[in-house]
């Protein structure tokens, strides 16, 4: 199984700087390949590949040594096939008969990630043994960089990346064969219902992560943009108001990822098997100012750019929740999610009046009164039960 770990660096001031020379080169040589592709493409109608430029590049190093010199020969391959990525892309899309735009030239703020493709080279995690408590990754022009490692790596190392996010700079590392460590089974089965009032709420009636924070963070944002757009190009207040949005961007980030991580540790130990709204199928169905199918008058009033926030909590969620699944052995089933929450959970009868407000489910058939999202992650669990019998069978 492959895995990724995340983990927040604490480079000293020399190393920020280093850190951030490193990218901005490996940015000017992504600029600087494309530039000679493009040039190429548009005069000679030829296109430049990745094995042209990458043997250009031993002769860039040796004349900026103190430059481009100073960095790893294979992070900035990898850069170099990350524009061939950007390409291949492109001439598919061309040949499809779309009119895709060209790769565009990355912007300071467009080029965050530097990646090492080998542990060992030109990178190494874990290095200098002599500081046993502290964790250390060393990267090539920059030094022994301290990570806050707040948890085990397991598996075999593959990649080493740097991210750059606002003023915060992160090692990812990518691991082959992490081992799954599977939980013993509890025997029970859930359905959850997401939402925007709890993240997801399961068919037993708990409503777990209150994205209360979130929400906060939501509207500061949505209020850091809007300040933004009123600054004027070039001028020092809207360099401010910019770093200002990258940090709630970043908190939000953090935030939603630490709220999905519990949601999902909590779901993961107590459910053998977990059923969820397909959300592609969600997505489409939904209308503009609702949850998944009922629109309410809290979230009626979250339009727009704070919509958007919450939404992408929950591609975000069962993203995490399938990694837990995995490694814990368990099992997740996605179902259509049509007709959930005004359908009654202990009758069938399916109509609109059942749902009588965003909180309240109560059936006009047979008097069955619920809250709506346990109503609706019990027809889910049901659903994705059927789905699985079905498949059994066969
Ligand atoms: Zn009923």
């Amino acid at each position: 199984m492959r895995r990724s770990f995340r983990f927040l660096l604490r480079p000293t001031a020399k190393q920020t700087v280093a850190l951030t020379a490193c990218l901005d080169d490996h940015r000017a040589l992504y600029d600087a390949a494309l530039e000679h592709r493009r040039t190429v493409y548009t005069k000679a109608g030829v296109s430049i590949r990745y094995g042209d430029q990458s043997a250009d590049l031993k002769h860039i190093r040796a004349d900026d040594a103190d430059g481009q010199g100073r960095w790893s020969f294979s992070s900035q391959k990898a850069t170099l096939r990350r524009l061939d990525k950007a390409f291949t892309a492109f001439f598919a899309r061309v040949r499809a008969g779309r009119t895709p735009g060209f790769p565009r030239f990355k912007g300071e703020n467009r080029f965050d990630t530097i990646q090492w493709p080998k542990n060992g080279d030109g990178c190494r995690w874990d290095s200098q043994p002599e500081h046993p408590t502290a964790t250390f990754v060393r990267l090539q022009g920059v030094g022994h960089v301290r990570v806050h490692q707040h948890r085990a790596v397991r598996g075999t190392i593959k990649t080493i990346s740097v991210k750059r996010e606002g003023i915060r700079w992160y090692v990812i590392l990518s691991c082959d064969d992490v081992p799954a460590a599977s939980l013993p089974a509890t025997g029970t089965t859930a359905g959850i219902d997401l939402g925007v009032a709890s993240l997801a709420t399961t068919s037993d009636g708990e409503h777990l992560v209150n994205p209360r924070h979130l929400t906060a963070s939501a509207d500061r944002l949505a209020a850091a943009q809007r300040e933004l757009a009123l600054k004027k190009r070039g001028s020092k207040r809207r360099r401010k108001a910019v770093a200002r949005l990258a940090a709630l961007h970043g908190k939000v980030r953090r935030q939603r990822l630490d709220g999905a991580h519990k949601a999902a540790l909590a779901l993961v130990a107590a459910y053998d098997v977990i059923v969820h709204e397909d959300l592609r199928i969600a997505n489409m169905t939904r209308s503009a100012s609702g949850t998944l199918q009922a629109p309410g008058t809290n979230v009626a009033q979250k339009s727009g750019l704070n919509r958007s926030i919450l939404d992408a909590g929950w591609g975000v969620f069962l993203t995490i929740l399938s990694h837990k699944v995995e490694s814990a052995g368990r099992e997740l089933i996605a179902v259509n999610p049509a007709n959930t929450s005004r359908t009654c959970a202990r009758c069938g009868h399916c109509a609109k009046e059942n749902r009588i407000t965003q909180a309240e489910f109560f059936c006009t058939a047979c008097g069955h009164a619920a809250h709506a999202d346990v109503n609706a992650a019990r027809n889910i669990l049901r659903a994705g039960l059927a789905l699985r019998d079905a498949a059994q069978a066969a």
